[in-house]
């Protein structure tokens, strides 16, 4: 089989991942004018309950039209017409641009792909602070009232989950005044797990639960939650395997910087599943084989001798060319940020079970020692993570108008000296590509500790 053929055919899960996620809007323009769907905008990985009551999450970013490559514009008519795996004709296709290079093709496409929406984050986040929102907000936060004020009419209903984050939670609040139609529905997760507050939670996602019966019309069971519960842990599955298996081992299906470009990738689609929970679910399933596959056969990159860089957290806003450049510098970089805060824990499906309860355990679980935690479990839980990949180096964003996640670094840097005795180092981020200068003088600084 010719390279080309190859690339494409061992590697096209993560093509379709990427092709869902920048043709999405006419995908749910279909969904929303010609099947008569619910949309619902979603931030956090907090989809779940929304792809139960048979609505369509979305990220919001998502409604918004995005350059796609040719390459991945032909894979996607040409699955429409032939379904994915028929790859043939696009191998003609590429074959007929005279395109040489064919062993780049895969790398390259990814590349394109978060370029594209990193651009697009900026054009957000330029976005937010037209509308006004204070410059004292992280990143994340301005983007994401940009995403709302330039698409958020579109929705039928904002799904609002709190987190400790008080900025955030204002953020939640204020898309009332943004956009006045849709319907806001709020689960608030207690702060602590004290006296009854498994209790409370699940009260807060029944009455959510409620809700989007109101919305759609129709009523939800609880084997209905399960069956969707049952997909996620298929998707958290594979997407812990990639992680333990696949970002810390020694050998990569690709190079390290495609590597971290499939993780940031994931790491933005893994929010609202690309709208489509059964598609994801298969998509990154086959990714996981195909990565597998990849290694089996001795395709992609011995990595043993570049040492493991953990970046994090990203989800807030983070330089995207920071693992480009740990590569270039000799070392790879690992993403995990939905693992760091426990968001990639399964949730119990037994027929018994109250899948409102299980849902209001594992946001908890999630809340306790990941996104909504004291400073104190938060850092133990960056050292965990750090020790579970075998990190060799951690580099730490400490982001602009974060007063919640970045001032935990000081703790971290003491705890990381102490318990692990690896090097750390903080990057501060207000802007994607603002500062790239002094990003790359600071990671040439410390990439130079590993020689
Ligand atoms: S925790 Fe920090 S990065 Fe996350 S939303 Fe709040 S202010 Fe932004």
């Amino acid at each position: 089989m010719s390279l080309i053929a190859d690339e494409i055919i061992t590697f096209s899960s993560v093509l379709k991942i990427a092709y869902n996620l920048l043709a999405s809007r006419n995908y749910l323009k279909r969904k929303k004018f010609r099947e008569k769907e619910k949309l619902v905008a979603v931030t956090l990985p907090f989809s779940d309950l929304a792809f139960a009551a048979d609505t369509i999450p979305v990220f919001p970013i998502r409604m918004h039209e995005f350059e796609i490559s040719q390459y991945l514009t032909y894979l996607g008519s040409a699955s429409s017409i032939f379904g994915w795996n028929t790859v043939s004709n696009f191998l003609g296709f590429i074959r007929n641009l005279g395109i040489n290079e064919v062993s780049k093709i895969v790398d390259d496409i990814i590349e394109d792909v978060i370029d594209v929406i990193n651009k697009k984050y900026n054009e957000m986040y330029d976005i937010g602070i037209e509308y006004g929102i204070s410059t004292d907000f992280c990143y994340g936060l301005k983007s994401l009232v940009g995403m709302h004020v330039s698409k958020g009419s579109n929705v039928d209903a904002c799904l609002n989950v709190t987190i400790r984050c008080s900025a955030y939670n204002k953020y939640l609040e204020s898309l009332q005044a943004i956009n006045e139609g849709p319907k806001q529905i709020w689960i608030d997760i207690p702060p602590r797990n004290i006296g009854n507050a498994i209790e409370l939670l699940t009260d807060n996602i029944s009455h959510a639960i409620k809700d989007f019966e109101e919305l759609t019309g129709k009523t939800i069971t609880d084997n209905q939650i399960r069956d969707h519960f049952k997909i996620g842990n298929q998707v958290k599955r594979a997407y812990k395997n990639i992680i333990y298996d696949i970002s810390a081992s020694d050998f990569y299906p690709c190079n390290p910087a495609t590597f971290s470009e499939i993780m940031a990738l994931l790491s933005i689609t893994f929010q609202d599943y690309n709208s489509n929970a059964t598609r994801y679910r298969d998509n990154i399933v086959s990714l996981e084989k195909e990565m597998r596959e990849r290694i089996r056969k001795g395709i992609g990159m011995d990595v043993s001798n570049m040492p493991r860089i953990f970046v994090t957290p990203m989800f807030g806003g983070w330089e995207p060319k920071s693992h480009e450049i740990i590569y270039e510098l000799g070392g790879r970089a690992l993403y995990a940020d939905w693992e760091l805060l426990q968001l990639l824990e399964e949730i119990p499906t037994s027929p018994n079970s109250n899948p409102s309860e299980e849902y209001a355990r594992f946001l908890m679980r999630a809340t306790e020692t990941g996104i909504g935690c004291d400073n104190d479990k938060l850092t133990d839980s960056y050292l965990r993570m750090a020790r579970d990949l075998n990190a060799d180096g951690m580099i730490f964003f400490q982001l602009f108008g974060c007063h919640s996640i970045s001032n935990c670094y000081s703790m971290l840097r003491e705890k990381i000296r102490n318990e692990l005795e690896i090097p750390t180092t903080a990057i501060t981020f207000n802007k994607i590509g603002e500062s790239i200068d002094q990003v790359k003088t600071r990671l040439g600084a410390f990439m130079e500790m590993f020689k």
